[in-house]
């Protein structure tokens, strides 16, 4: 099954309107045959869409409305153009306690307003010096994901925790043996487990993209401080 490369930027909390330059130097240097997306702060999200790139959000809420002070809904992000949301980053996950039960309730928000969630899954780097990574990541899998993930409403992002705005990333092997664990537990579970896409995420820049992306079962990237930059975002896309 055909899989296309999703390169996906997460903007984190940064970026002002000024930041539209880069949106728009993006469109005009999309390269052909991968799919782009964008994720700026929730702010931003209604002046960047329709710019050429498809925007998504970077977290959202489980409920549709109500009582909420300073959460965003999906119903939300999709009304102001967005496509796609991120769920479970490790900086939520961390920062702000939410856990696989919470990840998993947020996902049928975001299917149920139309938008694709990119599931977040990552083991810390204590986690992997003890050998635990592919368990870590196999309950979070098995915890995050909600029934009803298809090859179209659901992508998922590997992002070590530790490999996150470090310089830092795992060694081609160990990409490559996870990918291929999220694969097989993905088709364990869903039937369209072979055309959901597994992004890599965690210091990937333009001089390690090329290499990282052509690994098997790696569908794109998810990226974070060299998203920030049209031109480093373009050299990645262009490099897968
Ligand atoms: C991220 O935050 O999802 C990320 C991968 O960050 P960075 O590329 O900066 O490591």
């Amino acid at each position: 099954m055909i899989r296309r490369t999703l390169i996906a930027g997460n903007w984190k909390m940064n970026g002002l309107s000024a930041s539209a330059v880069e949106v728009n130097a993006i469109a005009d240097g999309a390269p052909n045959g991968v799919d782009l997306l964008i994720c700026p702060p929730a702010t931003l999200i209604a002046s960047l869409a329709n710019r050429g790139v498809p925007i998504g959000g970077q977290n959202c809420h489980s409920e549709v409305k109500g009582a909420y002070t300073g959460d965003v809904s999906a119903d939300q992000l999709a009304d102001v153009g967005a496509v796609a949301v991120i769920v479970g980053h490790s900086e939520r996950r961390q920062e702000y306690e939410v856990t696989d039960a919470i990840v998993c309730s947020k996902v049928p928000a975001a299917w149920g307003a139309g938008l694709t969630a990119i599931i977040c899954v990552g083991e810390t780097k204590e986690q992997r010096d003890h050998g635990a990574a592919l368990d870590v990541v196999g309950a979070q899998l098995a915890g995050s994901i909600p029934d009803g993930a298809t090859a179209a409403n659901s992508v998922i992002a590997y992002e070590p925790v530790w490999a996150i705005g470090t310089g830092l990333v795992p060694s081609i092997n160990d990409i490559t043996e996870m990918h291929a664990h999220i694969r097989a537990q993905l088709a364990g579970r869903f039937a369209e487990a072979k055309g959901m896409r597994i992004l890599y995420g965690g210091s990937l820049k333009p001089d390690n993209a090329a290499e990282i992306l052509a690994i098997e079962n790696v569908d794109g990237g998810l990226i974070g401080g060299a998203s920030l930059k049209a031109e480093d975002f373009l050299a990645i896309a262009r490099a897968a």
